[in-house]
């Protein structure tokens, strides 16, 4: 596995494997990788000749009462993980590699990122944007690969290449849970032990709403209800928002209509996590 720090670098590299005709798989990160990390580069892997993962902690997406300094990091541990899954360039640049001046350029997607995480997260999902709209213009893949997880940003970047005509496919990749069920994320350190034997109960009212739904449920008001009782039963968090929306528009439904996305975000003490699961037609589906 090749470390790559600069653009320069990598575009240098990655160009000799374009012109031997090899496709380019790549993973947006920002590190502290876990098994869901790893599943994303396995499937960029599985359909591409070459995979490129990008290790870098946006200043951009970040407000500035949140954990940007503290955002965990273990570049030693991370570059290990992805050797071992195979990836072929670990590309970690520098803030200042990435915004060596003043940045005048942003890439909004407008009303997109406004609801959800948007609204406790103002300025987010326009960083995220921008920072993948600039990776995406260095690093020229085929295919990108996103988790599930991340619902709002799979959206929000869905929308971003379908207006700004980027050239690749969209993978994205199932949400990858720890054992008891909790979605697993580079945020769950921030849980106190006693939180981390809570938290399961996100997932366990998000299954207890596929289960309303299937079963003919329509109001969402009735549903979102549900799932807000069950997690402050289970739990010491706070809920910052409980959705049904669908998952494309991420528009909020009133009345159910299949597919559909239960979305939410909950705080504990010092950690807030986000899980959502979308119910179709089928029980068996992420
Ligand atoms: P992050 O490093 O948190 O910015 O995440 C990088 C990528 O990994 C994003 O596309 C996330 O959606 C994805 N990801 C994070 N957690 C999971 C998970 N538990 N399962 C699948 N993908 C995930």
């Amino acid at each position: 596995m090749r470390i790559i720090k600069t653009i320069k670098a990598l575009r240098l590299c990655l160009a000799g494997f374009r012109r031997k005709g090899k496709t380019i798989g790549f993973v947006p990160t920002m590190g502290y990788f876990h098994k869901g990390h790893i599943s994303l580069m396995k499937a960029s892997k599985k359909a591409n000749d070459i995979t490129v993962v990008s290790l870098f902690v946006n200043p951009l997406q970040f407000g500035p009462r949140e954990d940007l300094a503290k955002y965990p990091r273990d570049f030693k541990r991370d570059s290990l993980m992805a050797k071992e899954a195979g990836v072929d360039i670990l590309f970690c640049p520098s803030p200042r590699e990435m915004y060596p001046g003043s940045l005048l350029t942003r890439i909004s997607v407008a009303e997109m990122s406004q609801g959800l995480c948007g609204a406790s997260r103002p300025g987010h999902f326009e960083g995220v944007a921008t920072v993948v709209g600039k990776l995406l213009n260095i690093v020229q893949p085929d295919v990108m690969c996103l988790g599930q997880k991340d619902a709002q940003q799979v959206a929000v970047l869905k929308k971003m290449v379908l207006d700004l005509n980027f050239p690749l496919k969209l993978n994205v990749v199932p949400t990858v849970r720890e054992p008891d069920g909790l979605a697993m994320s580079s945020r769950n350190v921030y849980l106190s032990p006693s939180e981390r034997k809570e938290a399961p109960a996100i997932y366990r009212a998000l299954k207890a709403a596929r289960v309303l739904i299937l079963s003919g449920e329509l109001d969402a008001t009735k549903i979102n209800s549900k799932i807000k009782k069950l997690i402050l039963e289970g739990t010491s968090a706070s809920i910052e928002y409980i959705s049904c929306v669908d998952p494309d528009s991420l528009k909020a439904v009133r009345r159910i209509k299949l597919p559909v996305m239960v979305a939410v975000a909950v705080r504990f003490s010092a950690a807030r996590l986000i899980d959502n699961i979308v119910v179709t037609r089928s029980i068996g589906s992420p």
